[in-house]
């Protein structure tokens, strides 16, 4: 990557020569990389140039939007062994898993949209009307740092095919991967100004970048607190907006499940990317009969996951992306165990032999009271709430007890049973039994953990408006 110190605006690599934002490793601590921390005026400029190119992007035919996701899917391939190293050293998620995760998702995600794209209705009739799906205009995107380029994928491949501009501003804790897109977009026949990046600060680039009236749709993924912002700024001239935010996901385990395959899958599913999943399934609901033992098992499975060095291809946890993100996933565990919760494993001290990079212990609490601060707020670490329950009825009123409704799981013998607990959660998508991940299905939250859907048919939907003919 040669152009880590400029923005890519109007399709040229433009140089910045002020503030630049240090990128740490998050395994050793180490100043990796040096990214711009841009002013409003390259901003608007990025902004401008995403404007100028609307409408002709919007005429588009699809086969030129499907051959510019051709090359990028190709480059995509292409460059995967670089996207996983650069994700794997900005975020610490080990690089087995940033290979498939971080590298592979957003080519299978590309993928998906290149299959979907021909067949997709943009018009549709209605008795004597055309219904047309035009593009909304466009796009800023916003996105946060544990899935990088997944989050970025998310948003610019359904807006570049739907028709619309974009101006990407990537999380500055880990946005080389967005560099590396760039590059391979500027390799593609898409038009200058159809995709721009500019990277800096949320407070200023990225509050020009939704306050700013040419932009008709901001599509945002990361903190509630931020998207609560979003939103505000979004009413005073009716952007469109596409939140997807925090969560606090229940794992239902019911009575007649095998609770040693539960435990598992939920573990595996709380301590992936150390916890920096928004769908983390953190809180464990178990029956309160089987509270000890379903504790010993998880005590069992995180002893196996000692935190190591995320390049090593045999290190299955890796540590957090960055020191705030540690301090802060800290500070939770001490306040589970001051609101009295019991401690079953790891702790607060820095894991042995991790004296470099931001490392934290995983972690699990039993006996967690619903309603409790440890139970309600997304930590965003290796930390898992182990949640007794009387009954079905009870489980389900604390699964849905939280501000957030984003996952969830259910884990039964019977699997329809499972599927009509699942279809009580106020989330966006619950795992029956550890059902697959589903690259075509809506992804997307309840109440605070959001506001629309990405991924597949839905995930495009999101970036059109809808005109009706009348003839
Ligand atoms: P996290 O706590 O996960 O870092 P944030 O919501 O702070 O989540 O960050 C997600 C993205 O939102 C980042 O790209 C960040 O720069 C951006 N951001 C933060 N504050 C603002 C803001 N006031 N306006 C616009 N974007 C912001």
């Amino acid at each position: 990557m040669n152009n880590l110190s400029k923005n890519y605006i109007n399709g040229q690599w433009v140089d910045w020569n002020g503030d630049t934002i240090d990128v740490h490793e998050a395994g050793t601590g180490e100043v990796i990389a040096k990214v711009p921390a841009s002013d409003r005026e390259a901003m608007e400029q990025a902004i401008a140039a995403a404007d100028a190119a609307f409408e002709s992007w919007s005429e588009s035919t699809l086969d030129q939007r499907i051959k510019v996701l051709e090359q990028l899917h190709a480059g995509l391939k292409e460059r995967a062994g670089e996207i996983a190293e650069t994700v794997c050293r900005e975020v610490g998620m080990p690089i087995k898993l940033a290979t498939g995760i971080q590298a592979g998702l957003p080519a299978t995600v590309t993928k998906t949209y290149l299959k979907m794209l021909p067949d997709f209705p943009f018009t549709e009739q209605c008795g004597n009307s055309e219904v047309q799906y035009a593009p909304v205009g466009v796009v800023g995107c916003i996105t946060p740092w544990n899935y990088p380029l997944h989050q970025v994928i998310l948003k610019i491949v359904p807006a570049i095919a739907a028709g619309c501009t974009v101006v990407l501003k990537p999380a500055e804790i880990a946005p080389q991967s967005a560099y590396i897109l760039a590059e391979i977009l500027d390799g593609t026949d898409l038009p200058k100004g159809v995709f721009n990046l500019v990277c800096g600060e949320g407070q200023t680039v990225g509050d020009t970048l939704i306050k700013h009236p040419a932009v008709r749709m901001v599509s945002f993924t990361g903190s509630t607190r931020t998207g609560n912002l979003i939103a505000h700024a979004a009413a005073d001239d009716f952007k469109r907006i596409a939140l997807e935010m925090g969560g606090k996901s229940a794992s239902v385990i019911l009575p007649d499940a095998d609770l040693a395959a539960a435990v598992k899958g939920t573990i595996n599913n709380c301590l992936l990317n150390s916890g920096q999943t928004c769908t983390a399934l953190t809180r464990m609901l178990v029956p309160a009969d089987k509270h000890d033992e379903a504790c010993e098992l998880a005590a069992a499975a995180v002893a196996k996951m000692t935190p190591g060095n995320p390049l090593e291809e045999t290190t299955r946890l890796g540590p957090l992306a960055s020191a705030q993100q540690r301090d802060k996933v800290i500070d939770y565990i001490k306040l589970g165990i001051e609101e009295g919760h019991t401690l079953v494993a790891g702790g607060p001290e820095a894991p042995e032999g991790c004296d470099k990079g931001y490392f934290v212990k995983a972690t699990v609490f039993g006996n967690v009271k619903p309603g409790s601060r440890l139970e309600q707020e997304e930590i965003f670490g290796p930390v898992l709430c182990v949640v007794p329950y009387q009954d079905e009825a009870d489980a389900i009123r604390i699964a849905n007890g939280t501000q957030y409704g984003l996952s969830g799981a259910v884990w039964s013998a019977d699997a329809e049973k499972a599927k009509k607990v699942a279809s009580k959660f106020r989330t966006g998508q619950v795992f029956v039994n550890g059902g697959d991940f589903n690259p075509m299905a809506p992804f997307g939250g309840f109440g605070h953990s959001g506001i629309g859907r990405e991924f597949g048919k839905w995930g495009l939907e999101e970036f059109l408006e809808v005109r009706s003919l009348q003839l």
